[in-house]
């Protein structure tokens, strides 16, 4: 159960490897629902790992995929070379997604797909002779991962403001959170889709010649489960259609039934140009990310520039066999227990779950959509944060759960195979340790 000391392991986010250092949890395996953690204590997931195990942990047919692959093909350049599983798994995508989607690009982590989106985006332009869109829309609040793109275009300014020059031209929405807190509305926010008509403002602003893309988050995970108004994302939509402007989801989280269905374009009906996914396409057990882009985007530079040289972009991991395979077995999976169902089925039992909160001391909100549910807490005063943090630490040390804390919100978001009796088991838990932290 040694913790590590003054090592170089120095994977997790700076923040919390502070606090990590002065507590260590370490877990030892899993499986189905649960984590064992080194010291033996068999601890309930309602994260699904990092929103990504949503098959749950150490499924039969991944396991044995991805032991199957590295032995038959561990890797395969990826300059002119290839393997067929990209192939296989892209029509797989390709059918799960909204109808014009069906060409992938594959990537190793959703900052890549992000990053692989944002260049797409700029060369679709490019290509087409429309070379003065070069700016970039994102959110206030946004979360796209960690690369110069994603945090340029991220609405978090704490993950960008010590890391020196961003992607120039790049501007912002408002967000609608102080919107949808402190509603208490179940499901998604009835007012606010007004609010996408801030992209008029930056279009006015910046000519819409010049934009683009913008990029968006269909639900805002990291920013502490922020829903979109209902038709807020069509009246993106719309404006992108009417000034030219690309529309790229990030579904790293809200993909691969979180929310019901696939992709959250399909949920909330609306088809954007491009998607970015990662996270649950390969159940978190390999890295992984892709994205998905509309034929017009694709034809654009596969048919685009006469010397294709000029062109450049790929990972030495892009399409990797063992993350292929475990993708794979990860959609196949899904299908056979029929797990994009599982928010539909289990949403209303969730709700009234997350919902019964209300009351308790403290709590501000509470937010929910699909199998994703936040609970907003009160900061301490002076100490942001802190209140969160010590509901998650009574869960995981003495109630043998595991949540995810971002600021004063609790997020949850469970694998998908997740029981009605373990949803009573995360709420009331939460229940107990929100009064002890009062
Ligand atoms: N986009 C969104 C919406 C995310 O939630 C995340 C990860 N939390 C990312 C991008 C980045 O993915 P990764 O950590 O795999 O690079």
């Amino acid at each position: 159960t040694a913790a590590p000391s003054e090592t170089s392991a120095f994977w997790m986010p700076f923040t919390a490897n502070r606090q990590f250092k002065a507590e260590p949890r370490l877990l030892a395996s899993a499986e189905g629902m649960y984590y064992r953690s080194v010291d033996g204590r068999q601890i309930l997931d309602a994260t699904a790992g990092l929103w990504c195990c949503n098959a749950g942990h150490a499924r039969p047919k991944i396991v044995e995929a991805v032991s199957r692959q590295i032995a038959t093909l561990d890797y395969a350049p990826t300059f002119q070379m290839g393997h067929p599983l990209p192939f296989v798994l892209a029509e797989r995508l390709a059918d799960l997604a909204p109808d014009p989607l069906r060409h992938v690009f594959f990537t190793c982590s959703g900052s890549e797909a992000v990053d692989t989106a944002l260049k797409i985006a700029l060369a679709y332009h490019r290509v087409r002779g429309e070379g003065q869109r070069t700016r970039l829309i994102g959110r206030e609040k946004g979360y796209h991962g960690v690369g110069f793109g994603g945090i340029s275009v991220g609405g978090m300014v704490n993950n960008r403001k010590f890391f020196g020059a961003m992607l120039p031209g790049v501007d912002h929405l408002r967000h609608t959170l102080d919107l949808s807190r402190n509603a208490f509305s179940r499901g998604l926010p009835e007012h606010g889709a007004e609010l996408a008509d801030d992209l008029e403002r930056l279009v006015q602003l910046h000519d819409a010649s010049t934009i683009a893309a913008v990029i968006v988050e269909p639900i805002s995970g990291s920013a502490g489960v922020v829903l979109p108004p209902r038709g807020y994302l069509e009246r993106l939509r719309a404006i992108c259609d009417r000034h030219g402007i690309l529309l790229i989801f990030d579904e790293v989280i809200t993909g691969f039934g979180r929310i019901g269905g696939a992709f959250g374009a399909e949920r909330f009906g609306v088809t954007p140009d491009l998607i970015t996914c990662a996270k649950g396409l390969s159940n978190g057990a390999v890295p992984m990310g892709a994205v998905l882009a509309s034929r017009q985007v694709h034809d654009a530079f596969m048919h685009g520039p006469e010397n294709a040289i000029e062109l450049f972009h790929g990972y030495t991991y892009s399409g990797h066999p063992v993350a292929a395979a475990a993708a794979l077995a990860t959609l196949d999976t899904y299908e056979e227990e029929g797990l994009f169902n599982r928010a539909f089925e289990l949403g209303q039992a969730w709700e009234d779950a997350a919902h019964a909160l209300r009351g308790l001391p403290n709590v501000i909100d509470i937010r929910n959509h699909g199998l994703i549910a936040a609970i907003e807490l009160a900061p301490r005063e002076g100490s942001p944060g802190a209140r969160a943090y010590e509901v998650f630490r009574r869960c995981f040390h003495e109630r043998d759960l595991l949540i995810r804390v971002t600021g004063d919100v609790i997020a949850l978001s469970p694998p998908l195979i997740i029981e009605p009796a373990q949803i009573e088991r995360i709420f009331s838990t939460l229940a107990d340790t929100i009064r002890a932290a009062a």
